[in-house]
């Protein structure tokens, strides 16, 4: 297979590093004697998710949730369950861990469906946002970095499926 091209390194590997460290320290502080419940959104997540709770020095839980949104929908807001929960969410301290808030409506669907389980907190932890897209306002408690409105991809995140295995963050060459 040719190698594909790629634009510059967006988000160098020690930049991200540098910047998880420090989400993971806030969690750390914010969260002193609780034992908060990490929930990973599949796929994009899960190398933030590796990283960020390795570096959380508390007790911690973890979970796994996949939702699709159909593109060319944007503005019906359509979302497709893929992975439910495994375990239930009643009274724990969640913590949402999402690769990328672009238009804001997988992390809208995702507030929705984890409120309605009464967690006992339930907070936003997003590697990158890029605000410029967003058609519904949702919070982000812990971001790593705002972005212009640019495809990226790497550290997790697909350039159609390839390239979740990059260590840093690049972006479509144009
Ligand atoms: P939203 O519902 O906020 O519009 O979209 C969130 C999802 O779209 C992200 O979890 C991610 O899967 C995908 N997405 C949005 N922007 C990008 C991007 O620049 N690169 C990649 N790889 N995925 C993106």
């Amino acid at each position: 297979m040719d190698k594909p091209s790629r634009g510059p390194v967006y988000l160098s590997e020690a930049q991200i590093q540098e910047r998880v460290a420090a989400l993971a320290a806030s969690i750390t502080r914010d969260y002193a004697g609780k034992t908060p419940h990490f929930i990973a959104v599949l796929n994009g997540a899960f190398i933030f998710m590796a990283d960020l709770i390795r570096r959380v020095e508390l007790p911690l839980t973890l979970d796994f949730m996949a939702v699709s949104s159909y593109q060319g929908t944007e503005s019906t807001g359509e979302v497709e369950l893929i992975k439910d929960l495994s375990q239930p969410i009643g009274g724990r301290d969640v913590i949402i861990v999402e690769d990328i808030v672009d238009t804001g409506i997988t992390l809208e669907y995702l507030l929705d469906y984890m409120h309605a389980r009464k967690p006992a907190s339930l907070r936003v932890a997003a590697l990158l946002s890029k605000p410029s897209r967003r058609l519904r306002q949702v919070p982000v408690d812990y971001l790593g970095f705002e972005i212009e409105n640019a495809y990226v991809y790497g550290y997790g995140l697909d350039r159609d499926q390839l390239e979740r295995n990059l260590p840093y963050i690049t972006s479509l060459p144009g």
